[in-house]
């Protein structure tokens, strides 16, 4: 049996899912054995189960340090489950969406309080893409130990059980799919929340530059005073082992689907700025201790993640073809790569 006992976001989770009823399916995708105990990775999903909708998915705590991230996942999941109660038009926009959630990617680092899962891999450093330029030592990824951050896994060894797990579960509900979108929530870079996009292990553009340049511009429409940073990854760093990147190349070898990995970013530091003591905790570094900021963290990122399940519902209404895609792409060159 697994022990999901032990973990706070575990224990909200299965609280949810009970809560949400017939509406909800839950599955555990992988178990991972953390200093004597077995936590679950769980996948839940909700709304159509028909191969021909556009689908979403939401991940968090790929870093286990990163509480957070996990915590804005579990939030929308909560928020979701409590409109089912009431929300006729929540339950008109799941008949053409499907929405898949994974809050708890590394449950044995959340436990441990370290990004990196119980062998001590960074699962965003883990996947087999090496970086095409020079990436930033160490943090691009290194494989001298498992003792020292941002260690990738041994040289040829299989992707982690939990990585597995996620491109598992991007295989069955997400990649095959005409439209859809996946959103990982981390913490921890800098002052600014930021939106990434692939890639992390080349400067060069994705082949999808037009559709996300397309979803920028109806979110900097729909939300004028948005505050956050929408931009390539490989703007800030490069890195081998890109989980998402893997996934994305993946997904490229099917001509005519369009699948769009973004990374939200919470920037972290501004939340020790503002509460120097959390500079002599390792757990305040990525996380916002003071409750008011946790809670405005919560409520500010679900109005994001419920406009990307809006735009993935309504895809075909904003996403650019012929010459707007042209267009697109020449406002993003400019916009980002020049
Ligand atoms: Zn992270």
């Amino acid at each position: 049996m697994p022990d999901s006992n032990d973990l706070t976001e575990l224990i909200e989770l299965e609280r949810i899912v009970k809560d949400g009823g017939r509406h909800l399916e839950q599955r555990v995708v992988c178990e991972v054995d953390c200093g004597g105990r077995r936590f679950p990775v769980y996948a839940i999903t909700l709304g159509s189960a028909s191969p021909d909708v556009p689908a979403v998915g939401f991940f968090g705590g790929v870093h286990g340090l990163e509480r957070i991230g996990a915590e804005v996942v579990i939030a929308w999941l909560r928020s979701l489950v409590r409109r089912l109660q009431w929300d006729a038009l929540l339950h008109r926009q799941l008949e053409s969406v499907r929405l898949v959630f994974m809050p708890v990617v590394n449950p044995g680092g959340t436990w441990r309080g370290t990004r990196a899962n119980p062998n001590g891999v960074d699962l965003m450093r883990n996947a087999p893409v090496d970086a095409s330029q020079r990436v930033p030592f160490m943090l691009g990824g290194q494989r001298f130990s498992a003792g020292l951050p941002w260690y990738r896994g041994a040289q040829g060894a299989p992707m982690e059980a939990e990585n597995e797990a996620v491109c598992t579960l991007v295989e069955q509900e997400l990649r095959g799919r005409s439209f859809s979108i996946a959103v990982d929530c981390h913490s921890g870079f800098g002052v600014r929340d930021r939106i990434w996009f692939p890639y992390a292990h080349t400067d060069q553009p994705i082949t999808h530059l037009p559709e996300i340049h397309a979803l920028k511009d109806i979110f900097d429409e729909t939300h004028v005073q948005h505050r956050y940073i929408f931009e390539p990854q490989s703007r800030q760093y490069l890195a081998h082992g890109d989980l998402w990147d893997h996934l994305y190349l993946r997904a490229c070898t099917q001509t005519g689907r369009v699948f769009l990995p973004l990374t939200l970013e919470m920037g972290s530091w501004i939340w020790v700025k503002k509460n120097p003591r959390q500079f002599f905790s390792r757990h305040g570094f990525f996380n916002p201790l003071i409750e008011h900021r946790q809670q405005r963290v919560l409520r500010r990122h679900l109005v994001l993640l419920d406009f990307i399940a809006r735009a993935t519902c309504s895809y075909r209404r904003w996403i650019p073809t012929d010459a707007a895609r042209v267009t697109h792409y020449e406002r993003a060159l400019a916009h980002w790569y020049r």
